[in-house]
């Protein structure tokens, strides 16, 4: 069956693997090699060396490619390192339009890696995407999105940047991280380049560092493929292997993240002590219309702020779960609590911080896949 005609349920365990030619092994073996031996000088199977080509890559690719309805993948050695890889498309004097609500990792590279090299970056609400028009010019060359952002979970209209992205001959960039291939598919509503941290979701149990990039276009692809094999930030075939397996449950671990994500967000609704519930699957969530039209689902991200706005209130709640672990990162089968304002956003001011509406109290959860009852006792015990 052709990949193109498989629901996506069935693309997750398929598409991209095919068993091993020479043992018939069901799982793509782990191509632990450097090199590959030749017939001749230039006459080889496909592979010559592996920062060019390695068939663990090729079948996580391919898997990638078809789960996010696109032509072609590529990996990275982690979601900046793809990141990196698309901003070196631009040359010095190119111009970015960028979403202001971003993950920190990618505003640094952006600022402090790719800014003195002279490429500029407009960091602007888009919760109205009309709103970008206002810095297109005649050196723009891409739009820059993330949809659900991280830690407020807004939603960017991914249709309405690539109507003006189409117009203006720009890049569409979308970072599908927070929403994962089963959620929502960016190329759908007109991105011509979709990044993946793999790390979260894809790979789904917190063991494996990872990047993607999946596009339709074979120019783009070409461009980015010399940009992956010249620059050389390529993952192993290990951890390739990691984010395959962790494809094969991504729907079932999504049904499970949507579902403790709902009761986890309504419980936190009705409690006392809290001021706001940002899900995307809220009702009152601004954009949820937005959300519905291009998401299948919700997610299991939630945050929340307290009625009290205090930063220790909210220090102390994170300090006493015990399900919910206090780390970094998110999308992983087991639940974490963190707080954006003093770890993941502690580099931006505090009055911008809050202008941008993350205030002191905001805590994130990234609902994992337990029984919802127990992590609603653990938040009940922790908030008091
Ligand atoms: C984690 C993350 C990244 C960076 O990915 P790494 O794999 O940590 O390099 C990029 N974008 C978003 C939305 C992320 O959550």
């Amino acid at each position: 069956m052709d990949n193109k005609n498989m629901k996506l349920e069935t693309k997750m365990i398929h598409a991209g693997v095919s068993p091993d030619p020479t043992t018939g092994a069901i799982m793509t073996p782990i191509y632990q090699t450097s090199t590959y031996v030749q017939d001749g000088p230039g006459q080889h199977k496909g592979y010559a060396y592996s920062r060019t080509h390695n068939p663990t890559r090729t079948a996580l690719q391919d898997s990638l490619a078809a789960i996010e309805n696109g032509n072609h993948g590529l990996c990275f050695g982690s979601g900046l390192a793809a990141a990196d890889a698309v901003i070196k498309l631009l040359q010095p004097g190119d111009e970015v339009i960028v979403s202001n609500d971003l993950y920190g990792g990618t505003y640094r590279i952006m600022k402090n890696v790719f800014g003195p090299y002279g490429i500029k970056f407009h960091f602007v609400s888009m919760q109205d995407a009309a709103n970008i028009s206002n810095y297109v010019n005649e050196n723009t060359r891409m739009i820059w999105i993330e949809t659900p952002t991280n830690p407020l979970l807004s939603i960017i209209d991914i249709a309405a940047c690539s109507e003006i992205a189409k117009k203006n001959n720009l890049i569409l960039v979308c970072d599908n991280t927070f929403a994962s291939p089963y959620l929502q598919n960016p190329i759908d509503f007109g991105a011509d380049i979709v990044l993946h941290s793999a790390t979260k979701y894809l790979g789904g149990h917190s063991d494996v560092v990872l990047g993607a990039l999946v596009v339709n276009s074979s120019e783009l692809k070409d461009r980015l493929a010399a940009i992956q094999n010249s620059c050389g930030a390529v993952p192993g075939p290990h951890d390739c292997w990691l984010v395959l397996r962790g494809i094969k449950t991504l729907h079932l671990r999504m049904q499970r993240h949507c579902e403790n994500g709902a009761a986890i967000a309504a419980y936190l609704g009705t409690h006392p002590k809290v001021a706001k519930v940002l899900w995307t699957g809220l009702e009152t969530h601004p954009n949820h219309d937005i959300a519905k039209k291009q998401m299948r689902g919700f997610g299991g991200m939630v945050s929340f702020a307290l009625k009290s706005g205090s930063e220790a209130d909210a220090l102390d709640i994170i300090s006493k779960t015990k399900l919910f672990a206090l780390a970094e990162s998110l999308g992983g089968v087991e639940s974490l609590i963190g707080h954006p304002a003093t770890m993941t956003h502690a580099a931006i001011p505090r009055e911008e911080r809050i202008k941008n509406g993350l205030d002191d109290s905001l805590i994130r959860l990234s609902v994992g896949v337990e029984a919802a009852e127990d992590l609603i006792e653990d938040l009940k015990v922790a908030i008091g």
